[in-house]
């Protein structure tokens, strides 16, 4: 029989072989590995060094570099993170400025494609800036990504992008990369290729899982049966933050009223002014709300409708939701309000990790795109707004979305998560 003896170390009841003992002085190798941890924890504590790769540097260009340039992994070396946020930085960028960091970033695109992109979504969400030399780099290196630099796209890019859809050699990445970079021109020519596309798919829409006019989502717009643009988003954007001053809107309110799943429904905007801060949603009357279950909008889309003295009445299918979604915690009813208005696209792209909540502007999708379709008249649904559960409690994930379809008088949300 093979002979085993206890661990030496004390609390543990683990049993080893006698030879391991032997080599490991008696100790069973996951008490060995938490020695070893433990050993490496107390040397990198005890030989901790700042590192403040910002001190000194004065040029906001270069500042902007820093934070997308990752140093070397160095576990006794301690980043230290900037004063200002990465907006406060680019706020700070003249005319001149903007030109070196648009320089920059094609020489950054040619060197180290992923700092490339990064400094790419900066210049993409950030500013307004025309960002033909960028989306040129981006095109000319057959990869229209990230598909927000083509933000309203003039007429020379959007063209050459169009173009890389006439490769022989064209795969399902580069199809989908290009045709939500189109969308994202918002330009009449994308339009009328979207619009050319729906009636003749081209032999490469076999490549896609859904039709080429359908990536309009993706910029936030779509074909109207007669093939002209209708905004599913749009301005003012405004940023809803925890300490607000402004009572016009609120976001994450309690309400008394129940889910089907027996959880308290949430109100995931309360807007008392809709009809001047979401113009493009032509919301019949001022106030307008749109509840969320925190639960159920994992699972699936919720539809209510609203009658004239705000009555919620959940309308259409309701997600399918695990039993015991009743007793998981609740998202903490901590009302964010309206702060600063800022640009559309600041949060179009959730990988540069922002403050994300928002009412108005374009939609940071973590997944695909996800506009609803309405349960009563089936057009899609527009865009209210959303809220990052990381804005409300730290370390929640995910993001809810918020939707309305005026006419109808119907509203809904879901949710997103890596
Ligand atoms: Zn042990
Ligand atoms: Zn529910
Ligand atoms: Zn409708």
């Amino acid at each position: 029989m093979v002979e085993r003896v206890a661990c030496c170390v004390q609390g543990c009841s683990r049993t080893i072989l006698f030879d391991t003992a032997m080599r490991t002085g008696g100790r069973c190798m996951p008490c060995v590995q938490k020695e070893a941890d433990d050993e490496r924890r107390r040397f990198v504590e005890a030989n901790r060094v700042d590192v403040d790769r910002f001190a000194g540097v004065t040029d906001p260009v270069r500042r902007i570099e820093l934070v997308h340039e990752r140093p070397p992994r160095d576990p006794v070396v301690r980043d230290v993170p900037p004063s200002e946020t990465l907006p406060e930085m680019v706020a700070k960028l003249d005319a001149r400025g903007i030109q070196r960091l648009i320089d920059s970033t094609v020489h950054a695109l040619a060197e180290e494609r992923q700092r490339g992109h990064a400094l790419a979504r900066t210049l993409a969400c950030l500013t307004r800036a025309d960002l033909r030399d960028v989306q040129l780099a981006l095109v000319r290196a057959r990869d229209p990504y990230p598909s927000v630099v083509f933000r309203d796209a003039s007429e020379v890019p959007t063209t050459a992008l169009a173009a890389l859809l006439d490769a022989r050699d064209i795969d399902a990445l580069l199809a989908s990369h290009a045709l939500s970079a189109l969308a994202w021109t918002h330009n009449p020519r994308a339009v009328e290729l979207f619009s050319r596309w729906r009636q003749h798919p081209p032999p490469w829409a076999g490549l896609l899982h859904i039709s080429p006019d359908h990536y309009a989502h993706a910029g936030g717009w779509e074909l109207s049966e007669v093939g002209t643009p209708r905004a599913l988003c749009g301005e003012p954007c405004m940023e809803l933050v925890a300490y607000g001053s402004s009572g016009d809107a609120r976001a994450i309110v309690a309400t008394e009223q129940r889910c089907r799943c027996g959880r308290t429904l949430t109100l995931l905007f309360d807007v008392q002014t809709a009809r001047t801060n979401l113009p493009w949603l032509g919301w019949p009357c001022d106030r307008l709300v749109v509840p969320t279950c925190d639960a159920c909008a994992c699972f699936g889309t919720l539809f209510h409708s609203v009658n004239e003295d705000d009555v919620l009445t959940p309308i259409g299918e309701h997600p399918l939701v695990p039993d015991d979604a009743a007793s998981w915690p609740l998202l903490p009813s901590v009302g964010l309000r309206l702060g600063a208005p800022r640009s559309p696209y600041f949060a179009a792209d959730w990988l540069l990790e922002m403050k994300q909540s928002q009412l108005g502007g374009h939609p940071g999708w973590i997944q695909d795109p996800a506009y609803p379709q309405c349960p009563k008249c089936a057009r899609t649904m527009c865009f209210v707004g959303q809220v990052a559960c990381g804005d409300v409690e730290p370390n929640r994930e995910g993001t809810y979305y918020g939707y309305a379809c005026a006419p109808c008088r119907v509203v809904a949300s879901n949710y997103q998560q890596t």
